[in-house]
């Protein structure tokens, strides 16, 4: 083309797509998805733009909402279109090649050690699935802010864009027109089409219509051997009386014949209602399973820990559905304290508004995936103005209560955890449920998350506290809470025992342990850097102050003997507090926590612990 201006893609994407060009993966069916994915969020686009300005839909067909599939078996072209936002000249340059994504780099990384393709949706790259199924693609966009522009490219490290002389005008969108390799010849089949949109698009808010093939009953002239028959029917009907002309004349219909006819029209794929506004109890099982694959664009094998679908009344009204992913995201933490990343996706009155409204659920609960519809915000004020809003404290609050009794729920129902009563039948039964475990790979994924929620929310330490799980001297290798540990404290024990370290290993050897072991007494083993923070913050439970065993102040019980031992060693501990001088010690004091180590040294009850010594140290490093 003679206006075409060509473009290297972005080294990474470039790689990016080497790595899917040359793919092994037997899945190719994802780029469907993706490709219906990117016009449903296109589509949202233009919609929510429509709140406040209701001129940019234009007029006909540019109104109609939906995504357009046609087959040409012909070419070997699989045409998928939407009536969304359009990409202008500069958003065809940077989106679809010279802007590489954050997660770009992420997923060649995971492709390199055997990761899974299917996750290409959740690293922003799923665009370049089309390459799973396609050598040449052609992007024909119009934007109402530009003319309508072709971006084509053979995957060959290079793309051109051109402004579309030759194309029919689009009005506005976009259509993806996917030249199908040899191989990927079934996406040509209109089943096969047909099953993939009931498979992974199904919760698609926008209508999907396929060009499909239909036989219809058509009459036709009929040929010579049934005129004869015609014949003799014409005979009959003039001998009959007029009672029987009706009979007659379907009898005499030979004259034409039903042939079947094959003609093409829009056929809808996908009922659209949408699954937050439904009944729960009308809701199944895989319904939710499958909702949340396409919402997270998690596409792996496994479904979600949990859900809650509710619906909140009185001066806030929304609908929520809230989701315990299997995993965890590949950068949950990584970006913890710069990003206000909420899953959360937001509507208001059935429109969607935002992918990522921050301002739904607190930094330490981002690991949940759902989506909140809202009847009281207001629809046509900016994101800003919306930011604002009074009624959106009350949604959060309702949602971290929510979210946090559906992660209450699925250690309540795993028999392996702890339940502080005897169990019910019913409770028996589901010991060899699939509930089993779930609790423990809940906090294998998330329990950071939970942590990090203590140090963070006051409001509802308690809450998250009884989901705190750890392991301890007598946890047996298994995970404890701090219900478990209290309902196993000694008579007379005010106080939760535990020590911090880098490992269990190295705690179990601790001297600090030897007499609380011997005494039998439970101390809980904190391994993680991040529970010397926790520590700061979490000062009691039921009523039960912590103890660090490694710390001042450690009380045993009563122990009268160590009164009088405390008189009779004055002397020694005197002359070795001098000896040591003050600047190293704050005080030298007789003790009962020891059984064979003959002294230790015990950080203030104020002050850092060792180990959290040494994790300052490593970050000053
Ligand atoms: P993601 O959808 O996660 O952003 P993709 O690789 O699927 O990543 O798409 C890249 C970008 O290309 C999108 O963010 C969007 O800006 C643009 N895009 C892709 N398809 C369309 C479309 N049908 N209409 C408008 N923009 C699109
Ligand atoms: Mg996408």
């Amino acid at each position: 083309r003679s206006n075409a201006e060509k473009f290297e893609f972005q080294a990474e994407v470039s790689r990016l797509m080497d790595i899917i060009i040359n793919s092994l993966y037997s899945n190719k069916d994802i780029f469907l998805r993706e490709l219906i994915s990117n016009a449903s969020d296109a589509l949202d686009k233009i919609r929510f733009l429509a709140l406040t300005d209701k001129e940019v839909l234009g007029e006909g067909d540019n109104t109609k909402l939906e995504i357009l599939m046609k087959l040409d078996k012909e070419n070997k072209i699989l045409t998928i279109r939407d009536r969304g936002i359009g990409m202008t000249k500069e958003d065809l340059i940077k989106n679809l090649g010279t802007i590489a994504k954050s997660g770009t780099s992420a997923f060649v990384e995971k492709m390199q050690t055997g990761g899974d393709l299917s996750l290409i949706g959740q690293f922003g790259v799923g665009f370049y699935s089309v390459y799973l199924v396609a050598d040449y693609v052609e992007v024909i966009s119009k934007h109402n802010d530009d003319k309508q522009y072709v971006w084509e490219s053979k995957a060959d490290g290079s793309f051109a864009v051109s402004e579309d002389t030759w194309n029919e005008p689009l009005g506005r969108g976009t259509e993806i027109r996917l030249h199908l390799r040899d191989e990927a010849k079934e996406y040509l089949e209109e089943d096969k089409l047909k099953e993939l949109v009931k498979k992974y698009s199904e919760f698609i808010n926008f209508p999907i219509y396929l060009w499909a093939s239909k036989e219809v009953d058509v009459e036709v002239p009929s040929d010579e051997d049934d005129s004869t028959e015609e014949e003799e029917t014409a005979e009959t009907t003039t001998s009959e009386e007029e009672e029987e002309t009706d009979e007659d004349a379907s009898e005499k219909k030979p004259k034409t014949k039903t042939v079947k006819e094959k003609t093409f029209e829009w056929e809808r794929l996908n009922d659209m209602k949408a699954i937050w506004l439904r009944n729960p109890k009308e809701v199944t099982d895989e319904e939710y399973s499958k909702f949340y694959h396409s919402l997270a664009k998690d596409f792996g094998d496994e479904n979600p820990l949990a859900w809650s679908h509710f619906a909140a009344e009185g001066d806030v009204e929304f609908k929520a559905l809230l989701f315990v992913p299997p995993k965890a995201p590949h950068d949950l933490y990584e970006s913890y304290y710069n990003s206000n990343k909420s899953n959360l996706k937001l509507y208001v009155r059935r429109v969607f508004i935002s992918e990522e409204f921050d301002e739904l659920l607190p930094k330490y609960l981002s690991f949940l995936k759902g989506l909140v519809d809202s009847d009281t915000l207001p629809l046509n004020v900016s994101r800003e103005m919306l930011q604002q809003h009074s009624s959106l404290k009350t949604i959060k609050k309702k949602l971290i209560r929510k979210a946090l009794d559906m992660i209450r729920k699925i250690a309540d129902e795993d028999p392996d955890e702890f339940h502080n009563k005897e169990k019910t039948d019913s409770e028996k039964e589901s010991e060899e449920s699939e509930k089993k475990g779930q609790y423990t790979k809940f906090w294998n994924e998330f329990g950071k998350s939970i942590k990090l929620g203590i140090i963070e929310d006051a409001h509802n330490r308690n809450r998250l506290a009884k989901l705190l799980r750890f392991e301890s001297t007598k946890s047996e290798g298994k995970l404890a809470s701090l219900d478990e540990y209290i309902s196993r404290m000694k008579p007379g024990q005010k106080d939760i025992f535990y020590i911090t370290g880098t490992s269990k290993e190295q705690l179990e050897k601790s001297p600090f342990l030897e007499r609380l072991t011997k005494k039998n007494y439970e101390v809980i083993f904190f391994t993680d850097p991040v529970d010397e923070y926790l520590m700061q913050y979490l000062m009691d439970y039921e009523d039960k102050k912590f103890q660090n065993v490694s710390k001042e102040g450690l009380k045993l019980g009563k122990d009268s003997k160590l009164k009088d031992l405390k008189e009779s060693f004055k002397e020694l501990t005197n002359w070795w507090k001098d000896a040591l001088s003050s600047e190293n010690v704050d005080s030298v004091k007789l003790s009962n926590r020891l059984d064979n180590t003959p002294c230790v040294v015990v950080t203030s009850k104020y002050g850092w612990s060792s180990n959290m010594e040494k994790i300052m140290q490593s970050q000053t490093l």
